[in-house]
């Protein structure tokens, strides 16, 4: 499954190279060229993963960072910083204010794939290609089936991605909103009972296994998939 990436880098050249090697993967990338514009871009929809440059023009890489992390809405984004200085108390000052990783320019195009692979993997594994098992039902993102005891279940694209953000965050409660940002990858411009609508079709399409009872209604908290009662 492609992850939405933004880019944040000044120098054209770079922007151009990431983003391009990034879409070469399969991802999605968003270019940003200032720390002022990836905040604007990710008040309207959260990204999967922010790359971002430590010196940038105006608001730096590390203020930017400690923005993301200091709100509630963007904290759990993953982000991988982009270095020229290879002083080890950079890079540690960097890990400090939450990067997920870093890399030093200049850096090769597969070492950036595979560290964006390794930290998706880690921190938004609904934004990777594994196939997911639990309690009977699997879902597989690069085929797009899910099944229930083997079975062949049919999703629609929405309940499809819902699905596989429940399935690869067990046990974890999300509120409509937070399903929103993370799903539909926008918290502005749909309604919060557009949730509701999905997650009924969604257990709907789960029912003919009774795999529906894994979609959980928290009250007043929002919605959780659990294989336990
Ligand atoms: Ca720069």
């Amino acid at each position: 499954m492609a992850a939405t990436i933004l880019v944040v880098e000044d120098e054209p050249a770079i922007q151009e190279l990431i983003s391009y090697n990034l879409e070469l993967a399969g991802h999605h990338a968003l270019k940003a060229q200032s720390a002022e514009e990836a905040l604007d871009m990710v008040r309207t929809a959260l990204p999967d993963l922010v790359v971002l440059d430590w010196m940038l023009p105006g608001m730096s890489g590390i203020e930017f960072a400690r923005k993301l992390r200091a709100d509630k809405r963007t904290q759990g984004v993953p982000l991988i910083l982009l270095t020229a200085r290879a002083d080890e108390r950079d890079k540690l000052h960097g890990l400090e204010t939450g990067a997920d990783d870093y890399l030093t320019k200049p850096f090769s195009p597969r070492e950036l794939n595979a560290r964006v692979k390794a930290v998706l993997r880690r921190r938004a594994p609904q934004a990777t290609d594994d196939a997911v098992d639990i309690a009977g039902l699997k879902l597989d993102p690069v085929s797009h089936r899910v099944t229930g005891n083997g079975s062949p279940l049919a999703l629609g694209p929405t309940e499809f991605r819902l699905l596989h953000f429940l399935m690869t965050h067990a046990e974890r409660v999300y509120s409509r909103t937070q399903l929103l940002d993370q799903v539909w990858g926008d918290h502005v411009f749909v309604e919060e009972r557009t949730v509701d609508v999905h997650i009924r079709r969604l257990r709907k399409a789960l029912e003919p296994s009774g795999h529906d009872r894994l979609i959980q209604t928290v009250r007043s908290a929002g919605y959780r998939f659990s294989p336990a009662a």
